[in-house]
C-alpha cells in the first residue's frame, strides 16, 4: 500500500498560552527560515482552558497551511492535584503523554519525523523520541539564565537538605548573579511541593535531549550562555547543544485591530511620554493592591496606559477570557479616572502589547517580567520597571536589573505589596532621571542587538542553521 511520505517536524508545547504561542512562532520561524525546505509541522495542542489560544490557533490554521493542529482528548485531574499553576500543568501533561504517545505513532505512518521538539513542562515524553529513533529538543520559552538555574538545580538539591524558603541566604550559580533563596519561583521555594519533584525530574532529562532551543539571544545573555557551553550548570553530566534563536515574539496579536482604544489613545500623546503598565496573562492584584498604584500614578503626575483586571477572585480559573472586565469606577479610588482623563487611559483586561510597545509614544514599561513581555520590550527598545508576580519572575528582574542592566526594580514589602510612593517614585525615576537614561539607552543598545542576532550573519541566525542541520543528520 503506498502512502504519501512528508517529512514533518512535530512540536509539542506547553498549554499555558506564552508558550503555547511561542511555540507555534517557533515553527513560524523555522518555516520562513528556509521556505526551500518542504515541511509539514505537527503542534501537539494539550487540553487545558487555554481560552485566549482559540482564537491564536484559528488565525495559524487559517493563514499557515503547513502548520496542523492535533488536539489531543480532555482528561480529568484528580481532585488532589491541588491548585499550584505549575502543578496543575505539570499533571495535565502527565496524564495526557498516552494521547502523545498514540499522536506520534498515528503522525509516524504517514509523515517522516525530522524532531520532535518539546516545550521543557513537556519533558515526560521525551522517551518517545528515542523509542521512534528521533531526535528530542527542549524548547526553553524563558531565557538562559533562568535555563542555567534550571540545569544546575540538581545540583543545588544535592548541595542542601533545606527548602529554599527556609534557607535565607543567597545562592551561587554558575553564568547568573547570586540569587537570595526566597526570590525562586514559588514552586520550587518548598521541597516538599509536588511541583519542585517536577522541576527536578525535568532537569535530569536535560543531557538526554538532542539540543535545547532558547528564546534569546547572544548579546543578552552573554556569560549565561557561555556558562551553560563551558558545562558548568550540568558539572555531572553532558550539556547538550544550545541554540539561541531569539528573540522570537509574536510577529501579530490576533485581536490587533488598527481602531484599537489603547492605540487610538496613543496616537494623540507626544512621543515616548507614556508609561505602559502591563501584568502578563496572569497578572492580577488586590483591590487594595490596585488603589495603591492609582494613588502612585497619579502622584507621579506622568503619562500613563494602564491594563487593568478584576482581583483574583476565590473561584479562579487559570484562563484570562474566564474574568469579567473590571468595573473600573468601583475598583479604582474615586474621581481617579477624572482626575487623570488628560494624561492617562486605563483599558480593562487586554491591551495589544506589541502594538502598544512599538507605538511611538511609549516610553517605558512597567511589567511582570514574563520572558515574552521582556524579549517585546527589548525589541521595541523600550525600558522597563520590573515588577515580578509569579513563576521565574523574581529571576527575570534580577537579570534585567543586575546583569542586562535594562530595567530598573519595583522593590515590595516581605508579603509582596508596592507601596504608592515605591510606585510614584520608580514610575519618575524611569521616565526623567540620570538612572533612567542609562537603562533607556541599554535598552536601545540592546534593541540593535537583537535585529543584528536575527538578521544575516547574525547569532540567532547561525543557531537557526545549526539547529536545522542537526536534524538533517
Ligand atoms: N499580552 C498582551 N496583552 C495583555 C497581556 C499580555 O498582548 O494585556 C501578551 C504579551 O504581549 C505577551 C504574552 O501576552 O506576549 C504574555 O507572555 P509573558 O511571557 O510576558 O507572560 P505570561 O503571561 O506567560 O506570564
Amino acid at each position: 500500500r503506498a502512502v504519501a511520505i512528508d517529512d514533518a517536524l512535530v512540536l509539542f508545547p506547553s498549554p499555558a498560552i506564552g508558550h503555547f504561542i511561542s511555540m507555534v512562532e517557533l515553527g513560524k520561524l523555522i518555516l520562513n527560515f528556509q521556505p526551500s525546505l518542504s515541511i509539514h509541522i505537527l503542534v501537539i495542542s494539550a487540553p487545558y482552558d487555554a481560552g485566549s489560544s482559540t482564537s491564536y490557533i484559528a488565525d495559524v490554521a487559517a493563514t499557515i497551511p503547513s502548520i496542523y493542529f492535533h488536539h489531543l482528548p480532555t482528561i480529568t485531574l484528580p481532585s488532589t492535584t491541588g491548585t499550584h499553576p505549575e502543578t496543575l500543568i505539570f499533571e495535565v501533561l502527565r496524564l495526557s503523554n498516552p494521547h502523545v504517545h498514540q499522536a506520534l505513532l498515528s503522525i509516524s505512518r504517514t509523515h517522516k519525523i525530522n524532531a520532535f521538539i518539546m516545550d521543557f513542562f513537556c519533558f515526560a515524553s521525551l522517551s518517545f523520541a528515542s523509542q521512534l529513533n528521533i531526535p528530542g529538543y527542549f524548547f526553553y520559552t524563558s531565557g538562559a539564565g533562568s535555563l542555567a538555574t534550571s540545569m544546575y538545580f540538581p545540583t543545588l538539591h544535592q548541595n542542601t537538605t533545606k527548602s529554599f524558603k527556609d534557607l535565607n541566604t543567597f545562592i551561587h550559580m554558575p553564568g547568573v548573579p547570586p540569587i537570595f533563596s526566597s526570590d525562586f519561583s514559588s514552586a520550587v521555594s518548598d521541597r516538599n511541593n509536588k511541583a519542585y519533584e517536577y522541576f527536578l525530574d525535568m532537569a535530569f532529562c536535560f543531557p538526554k535531549s538532542a539540543g535545547i532551543i532558547v528564546n534569546t539571544f547572544e548579546l543578552l545573555e552573554a556569560r549565561a550562555l557561555k556558562a551553560i557551553s563551558d558545562g558548568l550548570c550540568i558539572p555531572n553530566s553532558t550539556t547538550p547543544p544550545v541554540y539561541s534563536i531569539g528573540p522570537l515574539i509574536v510577529t501579530k496579536n490576533a485581536s490587533d485591530g488598527a481602531t484599537d482604544q489603547s492605540l487610538t489613545w496613543l496616537d494623540s500623546q507626544p512621543s515616548q511620554s507614556v508609561i505602559f503598565l502591563c501584568f502578563g496573562s496572569l497578572g492580577l492584584f488586590s483591590m487594595e493592591q490596585l488603589r495603591e498604584i492609582a494613588i502612585g500614578l497619579e502622584r507621579s503626575g506622568q503619562r500613563f496606559l494602564w491594563v487593568v483586571r478584576n482581583p483574583p477572585s476565590d473561584n479562579q480559573s487559570l484562563a484570562i477570557s474566564a474574568h469579567p472586565d473590571p468595573n473600573l469606577n468601583a475598583l479604582l479610588p474615586d474621581g481617579f479616572l477624572d482626575r487623570t482623563k488628560e494624561r492617562g487611559l486605563v483599558v480593562k483586561s487586554w491591551a495589544p502589547q506589541v502594538a502598544v510597545l512599538n507605538h511611538n509614544s511609549v516610553g517605558g514599561f512597567v511589567t511582570h517580567c514574563g520572558w515574552n513581555s521582556v524579549l517585546e520590550a527589548v525589541s521595541a527598545g523600550v525600558p522597563m520597571v520590573a515588577w515580578p508576580l509569579y513563576a521565574e519572575q523574581k529571576f527575570n528582574r534580577l537579570m534585567l536589573v543586575e546583569e542586562i542592566k535594562i530595567a530598573l526594580p519595583m522593590k515590595e514589602d516581605e508579603n509582596g505589596f508596592v507601596t504608592a510612593l515605591e510606585v510614584e517614585k520608580r514610575v519618575n525615576q524611569l521616565m526623567q532621571s540620570e538612572s533612567g537614561n542609562s537603562v533607556r539607552e541599554r535598552t536601545i543598545a540592546m534593541k540593535n542587538a537583537a535585529k543584528a542576532a536575527v538578521s544575516e550573519g547574525g547569532s540567532s541566525r547561525f543557531a537557526m542553521s545549526r539547529l536545522v542541520e542537526s536534524w538533517k543528520r
